[in-house]
């Protein structure tokens, strides 16, 4: 690392500023922020940052989903940028943090090389990845699972809110349809700043999260058909209960989950009874699940125990239980040489630190699918987010954004003069 390294500090006022300034888009009155992504408030923040990234000397450009692009030159324009940035929008109770951190800090950090004369060897590029919340429109994280060429363009383009509106609809509403075709925006690498979203670090007090991997995901649909008949005359030993054999699924997936201690999570978070009436027994039950591990071996040994475990109950309760996978995503391995940049970055600095993984998904696992890419975490207050109440302190912000810009500078190089 550069001498550089020891002195250059990122400004935490202005980067505190700038959280708070733009929260008041979209800002709830329990002091969250509602800011659905492509409406509105959206369009609002958008503008505010192209503004503030072309004032930072940044050329903006956008592309056909919306992502917006802002480059700093470097000496060397032959070579990719290093990319550094996240998201804007926010869950209908988001709070301050979550993506925008991340998205702000890519900005301080500009402004901060910009008021130090640095030069880099090769260009930077902050990223303000569009739906990654992905609360108005399915998928989350679709214009970086787009970028990497997991969906193609028209089809991202076609996704429907649940009033009826397109994504491409919402795009020209709010003036966001840029001309730049998906994914021809190439990076040497990227590193995303975002707040843990967990309780790890803020348990341990530790400063810095090194994170160098990201869950796998498991989810499925499920549908159990019982046999719907009077709650008075039907004996318990002839009931063919749906509810009940849920109950015995929630608590499987919870103890085959358990049964890898901290490796691994699991949950029914969504079940509906067809009919639903106080004296008949549930028929028809569906249901989802949700498992999660980065270990590819625990998510294989998470698969079969469900299924197992399905099939047994289903059998004893003599109900039918049709469970369909609708989505494996592996674990996410970050790249070693950028995780180690984090880390050296962190160690430099001074700060507390661990590697950690990440529990959420991210931007970044979908960019390190096609690029080296590592995250920045840092602690938020007792691990909540998705929330009004999501809160980071201005001193872990400040370590996290100074952790970005040296990972960055390191990545990027200086130009010597
Ligand atoms: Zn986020």
């Amino acid at each position: 690392m550069t001498q550089i390294a020891t002195n250059l500090q990122i400004d935490s006022a202005r980067l505190w500023g700038t959280i708070h300034e733009t929260a008041k888009f979209g800002g709830t009155p329990k002091g969250g922020v509602k800011r659905l992504t492509l409406g509105p408030e959206d369009k609002q923040v958008r503008d505010w940052f192209r503004a503030a990234c072309e004032a930072a000397g940044c050329e903006v450009h956008v592309d056909a989903l919306g992502s917006m692009f802002a480059l700093r030159k470097g000496r060397d324009m032959s070579k990719p940028p290093i990319g550094l940035g996240s998201h804007l929008d926010t869950q209908p109770t988001g709070g301050k943090f979550d993506g925008v951190l991340g998205t702000l800090a890519a900005l301080e950090v500009v402004r901060t090389l910009n008021d130090a004369g640095i030069e880099t060897e090769l260009p930077i590029c902050i990223a303000n990845w569009t739906n990654e919340e992905g609360s108005r429109f399915a998928p989350a994280m679709m214009a970086s699972a787009a970028y990497v060429g997991d969906f193609t363009t028209d089809d991202i383009l076609s996704r429907k809110d649940s009033a009826g509106v397109t994504v491409g609809e919402a795009l020209d509403s709010i003036g966001y349809r840029g001309d730049v075709a998906v994914g021809t925006q190439k990076f040497t690498g990227f590193v995303e700043l975002h707040i843990e979203q967990g309780p790890i670090l803020e348990a341990e007090g530790k400063t810095i999260g090194v994170v160098d991997s990201g869950q796998g995901v498991l989810w499925y649909d499920g549908q159990i058909t019982g046999f719907e008949s009077h709650a008075g005359s039907t004996p318990m030993t002839l009931r063919r209960d749906a509810l009940a054999t849920l109950s015995e699924i929630v608590l499987a997936v919870e103890r085959i989950a358990s049964g890898f201690g901290p490796k691994a999570v699991g949950t029914i978070g969504e079940a509906v009874i067809a009919s639903p009436s106080r004296n008949v027994i549930p028929g028809e039950i569906a249901f989802t699940v949700d498992m999660r591990s980065a270990d590819a071996e625990i998510m294989d040994h998470l698969d079969k125990a469900l299924t197992a475990a399905v099939a047994e109950i289903a059998a004893h309760r003599k109900v039918e239980v049709k469970l369909e996978k609708v989505w494996h995503k592996p674990p996410t391995h970050f790249d070693k040489a950028l995780v180690d940049a984090v880390e050296n970055a962190a160690q430099a600095l001074g700060y507390s630190h661990r590697r950690i993984t990440s529990g959420a998904g991210h931007d970044s696992c979908n960019l390190n699918t096609i690029m080296p890419a590592a995250m920045v975490f840092v602690p938020c207050k007792d691990g909540i987010s998705h929330n009004e109440l999501e809160d980071a302190t201005q001193a872990d912000c400040t370590a996290g954004a100074n952790v970005l810009m040296h990972t960055v500078l390191a990545l990027a190089g200086v130009a010597t003069k």
